[in-house]
């Protein structure tokens, strides 16, 4: 198990970490099996999606914070339940294949940390296992 360090640098961040992953892959020697990515954090999360083009996790942010408005009668008393609930639905783990010791991504995918409630110092586990 690796654990990587991200700085977030905003209240929501989307923060680009597929190259450290895929770094992490390469030094397992693994080549065929499958590549965890665990965040250990209730207002964070994991997500895959496109890295080509900036402009699309900058819609997904808009539009979320439309889906889970900051403030709305919340009863969590910590201020920050929209955060927690932007965490359940993204979700705080991504499996990705792993085929010719490299990761099985799409061409356009990336491998995002989700920051809802920074800016933070994070934590992100990645585990690669043969199989
Ligand atoms: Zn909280």
């Amino acid at each position: 198990m690796q654990t990587i360090t991200v700085k977030t640098n905003d209240r929501t961040d989307f923060v680009d970490i597929t190259r450290r992953v895929a770094e992490i892959v390469a030094a397992s020697g693994v080549e065929e099996g499958a590549c965890l990515v665990y965040v250990p954090h209730t207002t964070a999360a994991v997500t895959i999606n496109e890295n080509a083009d900036p402009s699309v996790m900058r819609d997904v942010k808009m539009e979320l914070d439309k889906m889970v408005p900051w403030s709305d009668g919340y009863a969590h008393g910590e201020g920050n339940s929209a955060a927690h609930i932007k965490s359940s639905l993204f979700g705080c783990d991504q499996a990705i294949p792993v085929a010719n010791g490299r990761l099985a991504l799409g061409t356009w995918q990336g491998v995002y940390f989700c920051e809802f409630d920074g800016p933070r110092s994070r934590r992100v586990m990645v585990k690669v296992s043969a199989g």
